[in-house]
């Protein structure tokens, strides 16, 4: 048996039982990363002889009987995390060979709890995109289907997981982030609730919206990341100071006394029928498990691709001034005054959709435009984020697709950013409400592609939504169903 395979919760009852070290876990993975790693193309930095070491060190606590909760695993995050053993790029050109002088909270927690940093995962640029074919380094390939997108912008998160490269690994979820992709390539992915995990050292795209969370093999493993990663953080004034609840506790068999809600919007025009019939087949394992199935309404649904697009550029804009070739990341030397120094650097430094944003949200930000556009857009977030709030006092949880389709060959939309702004329609609004969410794996289409199903739950009610989705999980018996790789 290859131990690469196996599910944290796996290989953690290993080596508790003295049957796999740390070590052997390792050395499993980094032998699957040589295998299939030129196919998939997933990390921008490995780091191997690091990972080793770790895994030693993990195997003596183990024996001094000094284990953390996630002792010896070997794990990877998106490279949007700041870590101080390995450079820290974000996809860009702007941060090649950047390392940054401390560790992101949440890639310190994982450490802290034991867990073997394998590597860092390729993305969009700045988490800006939905395919991760706007990384400057390389574009990482579903392992079900290569040459078909992982999705974005943590593309590398989650092909890595599909493709058994590392056991789980953290992405970011600004519009969807990590739902997509966790749904495009068959994983179980969570946005935490805004404020439940630190953003301490996740370099910033939209600071309102950005949320690092776990992409697992399973559901149980999910809960065990987010268990380690959640919390209180005083570096991050956006973290709540609220107890972490047993995440893990919280899956049980069986959802009797909860009532799920189908929002009518999220089944709408464009969407894929295979991927329906999937997402309704979904909805009938939760009706079986014990729920209540009710219909709610989202009312202002159709305005949350313009408002996103709008408050996460405008964000960037100002995100993103501080690369300006002085403190951070790429210089260009030719320019002969101060001025052009800043604007070849960023014209070199960034690539078109990160420009892109930074134009569309100076835009709506500058004078005279500022009450049409951001203002207008804010406004409607709340109206969104009421809708909500409403939804929610009728329903403990809301059932719907993470996407409109599954993955796409890559290339196909790249020269059509409107296309795939539109196709973020099921996942932006948990970011404008604060709200979790989670995609877990409900079927496949005819092409053998994965299909994810989208649970969405009130601020807090992560265990909630952990439970359906384990629920759902056992129902549909997809974990241990791998990609035909190498
Ligand atoms: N696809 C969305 C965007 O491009 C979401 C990105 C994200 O969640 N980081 O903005």
């Amino acid at each position: 048996m290859e131990y690469s395979s196996l599910t944290l919760h796996e290989a953690l009852g290993l080596l508790d039982g003295g049957q796999v070290s740390s070590v052997m876990l390792t050395e499993s993975v980094l032998a699957r990363i040589d295998a299939v790693e030129p196919t998939v193309q997933a990390y921008l930095a490995l780091d191997r002889d690091g990972a080793l070491r770790q895994a030693h060190q993990a195997d003596q606590l183990r024996k001094n009987g000094q284990a953390g909760p996630l002792c010896g695993l070997p794990v990877a995050v998106k490279d949007v995390l700041c870590t101080t053993s390995m450079p820290t790029t974000c996809g860009s050109r702007m941060l090649e060979g950047f390392v940054a002088p401390y560790d992101a909270t949440a890639v310190r927690r994982l450490t802290d709890a034991g867990a073997v940093l394998l590597g860092k995962l390729a993305m969009d640029e700045f988490a800006m995109g939905s395919t991760s074919e706007n990384c400057a380094f390389k574009v990482p390939n579903n392992p079900w289907k290569p040459g078909y997108v992982a999705g974005g912008s943590s593309g590398g998160s989650a092909a890595a997981v599909a493709a058994d490269e590392c056991f789980a690994s953290l992405g970011s979820d600004t519009g969807g982030s990590i739902r997509q992709p966790a749904s495009l390539c068959g994983t179980v992915g969570m946005k935490p609730t805004y404020g439940r995990v630190s953003r301490y050292g996740l370099v910033a795209f939209a600071s309102s919206l950005d949320q690092v969370g776990p992409l697992t093999k399973d559901v149980r493993d999910c809960a065990l990341m987010m268990q380690v990663i959640s919390g209180h953080d005083p570096l991050d004034s956006t973290s709540i100071d609220r107890p972490v609840p047993d995440y893990t506790s919280a899956l049980q068999e069986g959802l009797k006394g909860m009532k799920i809600g189908i929002p009518r919007e999220y089944f709408g025009q464009g969407l894929d029928p295979e991927v329906e019939r999937s997402v309704r087949e979904g909805i009938v394992m939760l009706k079986d498990a014990g729920a209540e199935i009710v219909e709610v309404t989202l009312p202002h649904t159709d305005y949350c691709v313009a408002v996103y697009y709008l408050i996460a550029p405008a964000e960037a804009s100002s995100n993103l001034a501080r690369y300006d070739g002085v403190r951070y990341g790429f210089r260009d030397r030719s320019a002969s005054s101060l001025l052009e120094m800043y604007s070849r650097s960023r014209s070199k430094g960034f690539g078109d959709e990160v420009k892109r944003r930074i134009l569309i949200g100076t835009y709506a930000l500058s004078s005279g435009y500022y009450d049409a556009f951001y203002k207008k857009a804010s406004q409607v977030r709340t109206l969104i984020k009421d809708d909500f709030a409403r939804a929610f006092a009728a329903c403990d949880l809301m059932v719907s697709p993470v996407t409109p389709t599954p993955a796409w060959p890559i290339g196909d939309k790249a020269d059509d950013p409107l296309a795939l702004y539109l196709s973020d329609i099921l996942t932006l609004s948990a970011n404008l409400a604060g709200i979790p969410g989670l995609s877990v794996p409900c079927g496949f289409n005819g092409e053998g592609l994965p299909i994810g199903l989208q649970l969405q739950a009130a601020h807090f009610d992560e265990e909630k939504l952990l439970r359906a989705a384990y629920n759902v999980e056992l129902r549909a018996g997809l974990v241990g169903k791998k990609p035909s790789l190498a």
